[in-house]
Parts: structure tokens; C-alpha cells; sequence
């Protein structure tokens, strides 16, 4: 009844019911200045978390040498696509700059879960070896690499729930620093992930069900075994922390590239969505650098726009896609989400643009053309990224009712996954898009 009832009230929200793509503008969005300092989430904890990454550093240059180029620092580039820019202003009349955050490229896990999943795993090893004393933040962290604290890891197990991703960032980390690791996989994982896990040594659980299932049954296995941590991808503040840290990276990357954000100059940022944790920790560490001159939108399938439901309704993870008729499948395995984040959604709201949705099809149709005009591939959940460009009459009335008329806008894509996809299993996306 109450579901039913703010169904029809909310226009976008009746659409995306209908399966149809659409942009929800969000009429909750405040000035960041009125908001800041009231998130259960402070500055400082965002500093303390990339202390934090930066004392692991030195372990993580010596155990993934693909890190050492950067000193031990998981980050991606940022570039231009000036070729991809031209295409979608010629195809939806959109005009650039687009840029692209590559996270489809962050090492150690290929997708922006190596930003919240690994700081979780890294968060919770420290704290185990603080608490027994084998480790002081002084320390220089490569000791982590000795056998004494693989052996000492060994004796505890970390579980999680995951659609394929978040899977394969806390099992290769975990499994890396001698943890027992069980990820919990839904029927949306792909064989290639649970394969990749496998051969690191992690065990993997199939389940026949959706994400919600496997994480249930993730967090239920976890809390009868009393050395085992769960990662609550639904609840989660540490992963959330994780993520926020790309926001402080971004603007050095934008003062290194000479790119403005400011008033005259405001900066669109697109960001995958699956639970909403990735997405609202990004969004949260962007916004506490460029405040209101970034505008934050989320981007879902329309067979699982599990955020958009879940904000424009205002029920939050009271709402599921079912029950407005939707299957939640989709071949964006990342986004792959019925419900949202218990927390995410209520805490991002106030700072959050809106909401897209986008049809299957297309995402594979825009991976092909970004491979083919700027010869970078992600996988399709990353092309979510590109979900506001067809949209482009609801971007119009976003922009008239925040006064940004005539000024210089720079459209961000985030591209969250990609560099893991194997060879043939990309020929068969790229297949699939002709
Ligand atoms: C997990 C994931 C997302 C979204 O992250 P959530 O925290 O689930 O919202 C986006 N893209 C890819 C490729 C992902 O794996």
C-alpha cells in the first residue's frame, strides 16, 4: 500500500517500475555547507583510513609488485577520452570534456573494490596483530610478508558475500596475508572469478540465489565461528572509509592535469552503483573536496536500480526491485543488487544529484565503442558510467535548476572494473555488442 502509493507519486520512480530508463533528479540535494560536520562519518576518520593505507604501503610494493611503481599506493589513472567525448556528443548531443577514472585498472583487484575491500581486510589484520602485539603503527609494515604473520593470520578466517568483485578483492588480499578466506558467491558471479579465487586458495561458496542471499548466508556462517570476520557489504563503515579516499586522490590528479573545479567549472562525476557502497564512498570523499562544485549521480540497470528506488521512494533498503516487478538481473554482474545499503543511501542522500538508469544492451554497445575509439576495455557493469548521456533533456533541467547555464562542465566517467576480465571472456562481450 505505502509502496504502491509513492509509486505513483514520483514520475522516475513509475517509470523505472516500467523497466524504462531514466534520470531521478534527487529535490533533497543540499549545499554542502549546511551538511558538513553532521555525517556519522568525520574528516578525520578519512585521514586516519589513508594513514592507514599509507603504513601498509611498504608491505603492499613487496607482496604486489605491480604496486611498486607507485610506491605501494592503490590508485588509478585519469585521462581524457576525447574520442569517446566526440562520439556521444554526435550520438545523444552531450558535450565534453569526458574524462575517465580508471579504477577498471587498480591493481591487485581490477575494480574499484580494491579501494573499500582491501582497506577492510587491511584494517581488520591490523587490528588482530595490534591487539596481540606483533605489530606497532611504527613499524615498517613489509614485516607483514614474514611467514610468522601468515602463520599467526592462518588461525583466523574472513567471509564474504559477493556478486563477484568485492569476492575478488577481499580473497586475493586475505588469501595474501594467510588469512582463511570463504567468499560467498551469487548465482550472478562469473566462472572466471570464482575460478581466479579458487586457484589463489580461497574457498568459494555458489549459491543459486541473488546477492541478498549470499550475503545472509555469508554472515550467518560467519557469526557461528568465533575467529571468523564478516565483511557487511549492506552495513559496512569500513569499506565505506576505503572508498572515500579516492576523493582527496582525484583532486590531486585534477590540480596535476590542470583541470579546474570550481564554481565556473563544475564537475559531473557518473559512478556504477550495485548496494551503494562504492559509489557513497566516493561521492562522500568528492564532496568533501570540491563541496558544490561536483555533482554526484549514481547509475543502475534498469533491472536492478535498487538505489534509485530506495532514495526517490525515501524507504531506503525498506525497498527491493521485486517489489516493483523487477527481475534484479542484469549482465552487470557488479551492479547486480536488489537492495540497497541499509546505510548508504540515508547517510549520501543530502549530497547526491540523482539517479540513472540504462538498459543491458547499451552498456555493452558503449564498451565497444570506448575499446574501439580510446582502445580501453571495461567491463559492462563500468559502463553505467556512461548512463546519463542518453538522458540528456533530464541533465537540461538538472542544470537550469542549479544555475549552471552557460558554465564549463566537465563530465566524469568512473569506469569501476575491467583489468581481470580474461581474453575470451571479453571476445564474447565485444561478440555480444556487434
Ligand atoms: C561493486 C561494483 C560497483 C558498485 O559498487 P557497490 O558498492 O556495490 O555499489 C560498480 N562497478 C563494479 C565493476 C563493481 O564491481
Amino acid at each position: 500500500m505505502q509502496i504502491s502509493e509513492r509509486l505513483a507519486s514520483i514520475p522516475e520512480v513509475a517509470q523505472a517500475a516500467k523497466g524504462e530508463e531514466t534520470l531521478w533528479l534527487n529535490p533533497n540535494k543540499k549545499p554542502f555547507a549546511a551538511l558538513e560536520g553532521t555525517f556519522p562519518i568525520t574528516r578525520a576518520q578519512m585521514d586516519e583510513a589513508e594513514q592507514r593505507m599509507k603504513r601498509f604501503a611498504p608491505y603492499l610494493e613487496k607482496v604486489f609488485p605491480e604496486t611498486r611503481a607507485a610506491g605501494g599506493i592503490i590508485e588509478s589513472p585519469l585521462r581524457e577520452i576525447p574520442r569517446m567525448g566526440q562520439w556521444l556528443e554526435e550520438t545523444y548531443g552531450v558535450k565534453g570534456p569526458w574524462l575517465l577514472k580508471m579504477d577498471c585498472d587498480l591493481p591487485i583487484a581490477g575494480s574499484i573494490k580494491a579501494r573499500g575491500g582491501i582497506y577492510e581486510v587491511l584494517q581488520h589484520a591490523e587490528q588482530l596483530a595490534f591487539e596481540q602485539g606483533l605489530l606497532r603503527p611504527e613499524d615498517n609494515y613489509a614485516i607483514l610478508a614474514e611467514e610468522r604473520f601468515r602463520e599467526f593470520f592462518s588461525h583466523y578466517t574472513i567471509q564474504v558475500g559477493s556478486t563477484g568483485n568485492l569476492g575478488l578483492s577481499i580473497g586475493i588480499m586475505s588469501a595474501k596475508l594467510g588469512f582463511r578466506v570463504i567468499v560467498h558467491m551469487s548465482a550472478d558471479a562469473k566462472q572466471w572469478k570464482k575460478d581466479l579465487l579458487r586457484e589463489k586458495g580461497v574457498m568459494v561458496v555458489e549459491y543459486p540465489q541473488d546477492y541478498g542471499k549470499a550475503v545472509e548466508e555469508g554472515r550467518r556462517r560467519s557469526m557461528e565461528d568465533s575467529m571468523s570476520y564478516f565483511v557487511d557489504d549492506e552495513n559496512s563503515e569500513s569499506l565505506f572509509l576505503g572508498y572515500t579516499i579516492a576523493g582527496r586522490r582525484l583532486r590531486e590528479q585534477m590540480e596535476e592535469q590542470h583541470i579546474a573545479v570550481d564554481e565556473e567549472h563544475p564537475l559531473f562525476v557518473y559512478l556504477p552503483c550495485g548496494i551503494g557502497g562504492a559509489p557513497g564512498g566516493v561521492a562522500f570523499g568528492l564532496k568533501h573536496e570540491f563541496g558544490d562544485a561536483v555533482h554526484c549521480f549514481f547509475a543502475e540497470p534498469t533491472e536492478a536500480c535498487c538505489m534509485l528506488l530506495g532514495m526517490a521512494t525515501g524507504l531506503h533498503d525498506g525497498i527491493c526491485v521485486q517489489d516493483v516487478g523487477l527481475s534484479g538481473k542484469t549482465q552487470a554482474d557488479g551492479l547486480a543488487v536488489g537492495r540497497p545499503s541499509a546505510f548508504v543511501g540515508r547517510m549520501v542522500e543530502p549530497l547526491i544529484s540523482g539517479c540513472a538508469s540504462v538498459k543491458d544492451d547499451i552498456l555493452f554497445r558503449w564498451m565497444k565503442q570506448l575499446l574501439d575509439r580510446e582502445g580501453v576495455f571495461i567491463e559492462p557493469s563500468s559502463c553505467a558510467a556512461f548512463a546519463a548521456a542518453p538522458l540528456q533533456d533530464r541533465l537540461r533541467e538538472y542544470i537550469r535548476r542549479e544555475g549552471l547555464e552557460g558554465k564549463k562542465i566537465t563530465h566524469l566517467a568512473w569506469a569501476t572494473g575491467g583489468k581481470l576480465v580474461p581474453q575470451e571472456e571479453r571476445e564474447r562481450y565485444i561478440a555480444f555488442a556487434k
